[in-house]
């Protein structure tokens, strides 16, 4: 691989055999998720009204719902898959609405920064060796004169520096910038919420070196073991892979007695992995069996 980005290695540490799939055999996916494509016709249309901004044309809901429709329409539908049952088409096309209209409402009309980037690619190196690439959602300048790097997230989020992507980001906005401040953000359409944390360069250096020891690994081994999990049934080779999943098999099979719903509530949110009772000294609770490496914790099945 000429370049690695921050989902190449999620990709890898996923299912290294997935990884394998995209990006060494570079075999294109029997299908996309419902839940990938809302979530591209929502950041075109973010992208498309931060750029009427820029050119001081004021939009009115209607305007962003018109266009969220006319991505919607352009994309390849045909590719796509709806994977958790008792779910739409329709039912997803309006959530992206829903999570558009609301952010409109709560943010866009009174965002007063300037965009500096607006769905940016990226790429520069890590190290001699190892060149690092990525598309940054938006890069703003809020009125205090800070860089604000953000994310637009349409599905489950955590925190901006408990994952390598947004630091990741950083690291690019610094190469050119020597004295700049940056928030990281990620902006969470579906909770209402935006979570805006402080990055200083001296923070970089280590995100710098564990992202060239994580490529390391992925670029020195041979090993791309496929890693079954709930999340197999939204891999795009689950179809040729050899070793999917029990839920992608029986899927497959058409045998009717899995209930991928049932199947997805008993699996972490987080990680794909199954869900345990568990018991601690504030009583019982449901966690992800690969605690400690994940901390997912709910209080019922
Ligand atoms: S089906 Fe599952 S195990 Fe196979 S490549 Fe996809 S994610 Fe990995």
């Amino acid at each position: 691989m000429d370049s690695y980005s921050f989902s190449a290695i999620s990709s890898f540490k996923t299912c290294p055999k997935s990884f394998e799939y995209k990006y060494i055999k570079k075999i294109q996916e029997a299908f996309f998720s419902i839940e990938s494509y809302m979530g591209i016709s929502v950041h075109e249309t973010l992208k498309w009204a931060y750029e009427q901004k820029q050119k001081n044309i004021e939009l009115q809901i209607d305007d962003i719902n018109n266009q969220y429709k006319y991505f919607w329409d352009k994309g390849s539908l045909s590719k796509v898959k709806v994977i958790k049952i008792n779910n739409s088409i329709e039912d997803y096309f309006n959530q992206g609405l829903e999570l558009l209209t609301s952010y409109f409402q709560r943010v866009f009309c009174s965002d007063k920064s300037e965009s500096l980037y607006l769905e940016h690619k990226f790429e520069f190196f890590l190290d001699k060796h190892i060149k690092y690439r990525g598309v940054i959602d938006r890069v703003s300048k809020t009125q205090d004169k800070v860089i604000r790097i953000t994310d637009f997230k349409t599905g489950k989020i955590s925190h901006p520096l408990k994952t390598l992507q947004l630091p990741s980001y950083a690291l690019y906005i610094f190469e050119n910038n020597l004295d700049t401040k940056i928030e990281l953000s990620f902006e969470d359409l579906k909770e209402k919420r935006e979570i805006i944390v402080p990055f200083c360069r001296e923070d970089g250096k280590e995100i710098r070196s564990n992202l060239i020891e994580e490529i390391t690994h992925i670029k020195d081994t041979n090993d791309f073991r496929a890693q079954p999990s709930i999340l197999c049934m939204w891999c795009g080779y689950n179809k040729i892979c050899e070793n999917p999943h029990d839920s992608v098999k029986s899927t497959l099979e058409n045998k009717n007695f899995f209930s991928l719903e049932d199947e997805y509530e008993k699996c972490c949110p987080k990680c794909g992995e199954v869900l345990v009772k568990r018991e601690g000294k504030f009583g019982k609770f449901i966690g992800c069996k690969n605690y400690p490496e994940c901390k997912y914790t709910r209080k019922e099945w």
